[in-house]
């Protein structure tokens, strides 16, 4: 069997299992778990580089999902491998994500809207620093997995138009008739205006089953002159603070990848686009290039010493 870099007891089977036992959220990890277990899990190699060597990090999420958090060796992403199928990940948005999350199925909304309005702010303030500065008044704003829309509600002001897209029928429902936006239940946009363009995708990338493929469908609706802004959450965030320190709080079944600056950087140049903007947060401006692929380069940072410096901080709290 592999050593696991992060050695402490609680990042081991022996250790999800008992969390599993003992969570409050029993019932719907058991019903999650037995699903993955049904569909059986990808022994895929890794989604930036193909790479197929990996440095086992953990066994266990913060749930207590018997799921191995990996380090490609190759590139430095850090991923869930084997991975879930792309079928579970659908059934478990669908049915499960809320519940487990939230303890409850209904959804309150209007909280949901404030924290997105708090996001949408932040994410101007970001592009404020960055070359679309002086056009966001000309920009038409497309949000994929806009959710109930308060990101876009926050944008509408300050852009041309704003739209989004989300699969989530109840979210969408709320963000028409509550914030009056126009938006589509479906995965990406159906229409597009024409014009410079900004698409939005936050707290997506990191969720889906294939990140390479999903940032490559986005670059073929894009114009030279569109700009793409990322969020995902950044595991390098994780050592000032994040997460309380915890890799194993940040270490999460709906995580697919879990991106540093350095390993988007090197993501998106392999999807063909120029990174305009990109820090630890992870958040990042990027623009579409002529070519299918640009060149990439593993950070020194993304290593597995980089990995246990983050546990140190932990241990050290
Ligand atoms: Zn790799």
């Amino acid at each position: 069997m592999a050593q696991r870099l992060l050695r402490h007891f609680r990042y081991g089977k022996t250790f999800a299992f008992l969390r599993r036992l003992t969570s409050s959220r029993s019932k719907s990890i058991n019903a999650v778990r037995s699903l993955y277990l049904e569909q059986g899990l990808d022994n895929r190699p890794c989604v930036l580089c193909g790479g197929s060597e990996f440095t086992l990090i953990c066994e266990g999420d913060r749930y207590g999902f018997d799921l191995d958090k990996q380090i490609c060796d190759r590139c430095g992403l850090v991923q869930t491998s084997p991975a879930v199928k792309k079928d579970f990940l659908n059934t478990f948005y669908r049915d499960h994500y809320r519940r487990l999350y939230t303890k409850r199925m209904e959804v309150d909304h209007a909280r949901l809207v404030d924290e997105q309005h708090d996001k949408g702010r932040r994410f101007l303030q970001f592009l404020k620093s960055t070359e679309a500065a002086g056009q966001l008044a000309d920009l038409a704003v497309i949000e994929m997995g806009c959710s109930s829309g308060g990101i876009l509600d926050t944008f509408k002001p300050h852009c041309r138009s704003v739209q989004g897209c989300d699969l989530d029928v109840e979210a969408i429902r709320y963000g028409k008739e509550t914030l009056g936006l126009d938006l589509e239940v479906s995965e990406f946009p159906t229409h597009l205006p024409d014009g410079p363009r900004l698409f939005l995708l936050s707290h997506v990338l990191e969720h889906t089953h294939d990140p390479l493929v999903s940032l490559k469908q986005i670059k073929s609706l894009m114009s030279a002159q569109d700009y793409l802004f990322i969020e995902v959450p950044g595991i390098n965030m994780v050592a000032e603070g994040d997460y309380k320190n915890d890799l194993k709080s940040y270490f999460h079944l709906a995580h697919v990848c879990d991106f540093s600056e350095g390993t988007l950087r090197a993501l998106a140049a392999r999807a063909g686009y120029e990174v305009l903007s990109c820090n630890e947060t992870v958040t990042a401006l990027l623009r579409p290039s002529d070519e299918a692929e640009l060149p990439w380069r593993r950070s020194e940072k993304d290593t597995p010493e980089n990995i246990l410096r983050i546990e140190a901080t932990r241990q050290a709290r």
